[in-house]
């Protein structure tokens, strides 16, 4: 299990090495950190880990909202996938239509959640604003003080800073501002999501849909998962452009909208949903990621600060960089940014 610190409850206000975010970019590098013997405490402002490998459960239903499969080409993402089957938290899911593609059992956070045994986390962990604690001569040099929602105040000497582009620019402005101008060019797509439960079970014509023309571009019949069970939970994803344009609508129109749609793609009346719920992402995939040169860390003899996440992609044990739009983008950008710290620190 992980440990997790309820708000508030802070044991300690300064530690060695803060991690920011518990998505898949932040539990990986926790993960290689613990294993080489440090303690990274993770802080994420959402209420379960695990980020955009998200699931919701809601009236009895399950839906997986952010992710919907993940695939492997790593040895280190591979063994990490194979530990999580073994341990039944993924199965291999041939429906996505790739050969190498991972589903939850059946939900996609059971990924996190493996991933997040035995870390030190504290969700619910806002972190607002990022400074040096006494600004000391040289320019990275200095604890870091962080400052959080609640009002409280941790400071660290290594950091990792797994947020999306646009929140690791405005985090790192003054602390990092080489870091914070990297992270400036990236661009993300939205992408709205639905999530509709039904009173019984719904006959669908065609089990999956993958339409790049829109407006829907993914929908899961979640009892296809591996390990789900058989309650009647429909998720829609919106294509770029329809989130783009509808990127401020109200989520029940949105709702409505998709929902009419995914019936005219199948050819089917569907009954009225005794759940519905539309999520937003604001920063759901990377269009354009960080250059492969990009800087991502910045250190010094005491303090160090590093970037990741999957708009930063490392290089593969394949020799290959990622594009920044998969799951395994955002780990081996993690474990890049810890095996760099756990060197430094050796
Ligand atoms: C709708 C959708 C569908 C997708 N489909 C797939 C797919 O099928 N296959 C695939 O491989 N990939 C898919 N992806 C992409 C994949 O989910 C991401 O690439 C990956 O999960 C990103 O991990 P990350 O750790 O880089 O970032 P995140 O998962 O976004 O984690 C960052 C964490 O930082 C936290 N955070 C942000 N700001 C702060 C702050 N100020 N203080 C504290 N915490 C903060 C957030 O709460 C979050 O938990 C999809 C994404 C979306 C949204």
């Amino acid at each position: 299990m992980p440990s997790v610190i309820p708000p508030n409850n802070v044991p300690e206000n300064s530690t060695e090495i803060v991690i920011i975010g518990s998505g898949l970019a932040g539990l990986a590098a926790g993960q290689l950190l613990r294993e080489a013997g440090h303690n990274a405490l993770i802080l994420d402002k959402g209420r379960r880990a695990g980020g955009r490998m998200s699931t919701r459960r809601a009236d009895g239903f399950l839906f997986n909202h952010g992710a919907q499969f993940v695939t492997a080409r790593s040895a280190a993402f591979s063994a990490v996938c194979a530990r999580a089957v073994q341990a039944g938290q993924l199965a291999k899911w041939p429906l996505a239509g790739r050969e190498d593609a991972f589903s939850g059992t059946p939900a996609m956070r059971g990924l996190a959640e493996f991933m997040a045994e035995g870390l030190t986390i504290r969700q619910q962990a806002d972190v607002k604003n990022i400074t040096r604690l006494k600004p000391i001569p040289g320019p990275y040099s200095g604890p870091l003080k962080l400052q959080l929602a609640d009002g409280t105040v941790i400071t660290c000497r290594h950091l990792i800073v797994t947020c999306p582009a646009p929140q690791t620019s405005r985090l790192l402005s003054e602390a990092a501002p080489e870091l914070s101008a990297c992270a400036d060019p990236v661009i993300y797509s939205p992408c709205w999501a639905v999530m509709a439960g039904f009173p019984a079970p719904i006959d669908l014509p065609r089990t999956l849909i993958q339409t790049p023309e829109g407006p829907i571009s993914w929908a899961t019949y979640e009892p296809l998962r591996p390990g789900a069970s058989q309650t009647a939970a429909v998720t829609l994803q919106a294509t770029a452009n329809f989130s783009k344009t509808h990127l401020e609508a109200e989520p029940a129109d949105i709702c409505d909208q998709l929902l009419a749609d995914f019936a005219e793609q199948q050819n089917i009346s569907l009954p009225h949903p005794s759940y519905s719920a539309a999520h937003r992402w604001r920063y759901a995939k990377v269009e354009q990621a960080c250059p492969q040169d990009e800087l991502f860390h910045i250190s010094d003899t005491d303090s160090s600060i590093f970037v990741a996440g999957d708009w930063h992609p490392a290089q593969g044990d394949d020799g290959r960089f990622g594009k920044g739009t998969r799951a395994e983008d955002a780990f081996l950008s993690g474990l890049r940014a810890a095996k760099q710290l756990n060197a430094q620190l050796a």
